[in-house]
């Protein structure tokens, strides 16, 4: 057998919600993000990082928009 296979290499990060590529060494990897944040190995469990699929994203940043807005036109009718 002069065929080695190497198990070493990149790999998908073995956290469930993530997109990441990991480095192994054989086995599940986590990628370093994930690695920090405490992820699960075994895809189990939710990606933990707060950055994960940019959930803080959505409904609450265009209401966030609107009071913005909102107060900019308060601004503009009381400085004219
Ligand atoms: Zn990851
Ligand atoms: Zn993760």
């Amino acid at each position: 057998m002069t065929k080695t296979k190497l198990n070493s290499g990149y790999v998908d990060c073995a956290c469930r919600d993530c997109v990441e590529i990991a480095i192994t060494s054989g086995g599940p990897a986590l990628c370093w993000e994930c690695e920090e944040a405490g992820c699960s190995a075994e895809g189990t469990d939710e990606c933990l990082r707060s950055d994960a699929y940019g959930q803080d994203e959505g409904p609450e940043s265009d209401e966030l928009i609107q009071e913005i807005n909102s107060l900019l036109a308060q601004a503009v009718w009381v400085a004219s």
